[in-house]
C-alpha cells in the first residue's frame, strides 16, 4: 500500500452502485484508479504512456509490453465480466451480516456454485491489510471454540472443536479493534505468538486466569487477571470477548448453518474482523473502497490455493 494520498472515491448506497457501474467501462476505469493512483507504469519498462486496446489491455507505448487490468490481482485471469465481480464485492463489503455461497450464486445468476464459493474465499482473503496496525492500550485476551457438539472450554471434547484466539481492545464501556486467529490449542505455545503478532509492546492485557498468559509479564506487556467469584456469572468477566465469542457462534449458526471446514476457518474470522473493526463507517461504500483496493494489491490465487484455505495462520503471518 502506498502512503499517497488517494481520493476516497466510492458510491454511498446502492442506487448510486447501480447508476455507477451498469458497464465494463465503468468498472474498468475505478479498478485502474485505484491499481495505478499515480498513473500507469509500464511494468517493464516503467515508460508511463500507454494506449488501450479493444480487449481492454494497456499497452506500452515504448516497449508494447500487454498489461491486463486484472493481471497479477486477485482477479487474475477471471473470465467473468467486471460487472459480475463488482457486484460481488458490492453485497461482500455493505450486506451486514455477509454473504454465504448459495447467496451469492443465486445473485448473480452463476451457473456454478464452486465459482461462487471460490470467488468469496478470495474475497475473504482481501480483508487483511497488510501492515496493520497493532491492538492497543487496554485490551481483552480469550479464547473459545467453535464446532463441535458438545460445549466448554479447553476440557474434554475439544477434539473435534477449532480453537480461536481473540483479542479485543476496551475503550472504557465500549469495544475498540478486534483480531481472530485459529489456533492448534489453547497452549503458551499458541497464545502467546497469538498477543506477539496482534497487540503491540506496553499495553495492559485483561484474561482470566488460565495459566497459558501467564509468560505475558515478562514479555512486555502488562497483565492483568479477571478472576470469577463464585457469585458472577462467566460474561461478567471479560465481556468483551465473550460478546465476541457469542457473535461469532451466531454468525456461523445464521449464514453458515453451522457448517464449516478448519481449514476455512481463518478466512471467515477475517471476513468478520473487517467488519466489525468498520462498523461504526458511516458510509458503507467505504467498506466497498477498501476491499477493492486490498483486491488490487493482493496476489491472484490458483483454485489449488484458494481450495488449500489457511493451514497455519500464525506462519503465514
Ligand atoms: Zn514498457
Amino acid at each position: 500500500m502506498t502512503n499517497f494520498m488517494i481520493t476516497e472515491d466510492f458510491p454511498k448506497n446502492q442506487t448510486e452502485f447501480d447508476q455507477r457501474f451498469c458497464d465494463e467501462q465503468a468498472c474498468h476505469e475505478y479498478l485502474f484508479q485505484l491499481r495505478w493512483p499515480q498513473g500507469f507504469i509500464c511494468p517493464k519498462c516503467w515508460h508511463t504512456s500507454y494506449w488501450q486496446s479493444a480487449r481492454g489491455l494497456l499497452i506500452c507505448k515504448r516497449c508494447e509490453y500487454h498489461q491486463s487490468l486484472t493481471a497479477g490481482t486477485i482477479l487474475h485471469s477471471t473470465k467473468k465480466p467486471l460487472t459480475a465481480w463488482f457486484k460481488a464485492l458490492w453485497w461482500f463489503t455493505t450486506r451486514k451480516s455477509g454473504v454465504n455461497a448459495i447467496n451469492l450464486q443465486d445473485l448473480l445468476g452463476l451457473g456454478s456454485y464452486n465459482t461462487a464459493w471460490r470467488w468469496l474465499q478470495k474475497l475473504r482473503s482481501c480483508t487483511v491489510c497488510e501492515g496493520r496496525e497493532k491492538l492497543s492500550g487496554s485490551v481483552e485476551a480469550d479464547e473459545f471454540y467453535l464446532g463441535g457438539r458438545r460445549s466448554g472450554k479447553r476440557g474434554r471434547g475439544a477434539e473435534h472443536k477449532c480453537a480461536v484466539a481473540v483479542a479485543v481492545e476496551r475503550k472504557g464501556p465500549k469495544l475498540g479493534r478486534l483480531r481472530l486467529q485459529v489456533i492448534e490449542d489453547c497452549s503458551a505455545g499458541e497464545l502467546i505468538p497469538f498477543v506477539h503478532a496482534n497487540v503491540a509492546p506496553g499495553s495492559i492485557i485483561t484474561t482470566d486466569g488460565w495459566k497459558g498468559y501467564s509468560a505475558l509479564k515478562g514479555q512486555g506487556y502488562g497483565h492483568k487477571q479477571s478472576l470469577q467469584t463464585k457469585t458472577q456469572d462467566k460474561n461478567s468477566v471479560l465481556p468483551g470477548v465473550h460478546l465476541i465469542a457469542s457473535l461469532i457462534k451466531r454468525l456461523m449458526l445464521g449464514t453458515f448453518q453451522g457448517r464449516f471446514e478448519k481449514k476455512y476457518l481463518q478466512r471467515y474470522l477475517d471476513e468478520y474482523v473487517f467488519r466489525f473493526n468498520r462498523r461504526t463507517t458511516k458510509s458503507v461504500g467505504k467498506r466497498f473502497f477498501r476491499i477493492v483496493q486490498q483486491a488490487v494489491v493482493s496476489s491472484p490465487m490458483s483454485n489449488k490455493q484458494v481450495a488449500m484455505g489457511v493451514i497455519s495462520p500464525l506462519l503465514a503471518n
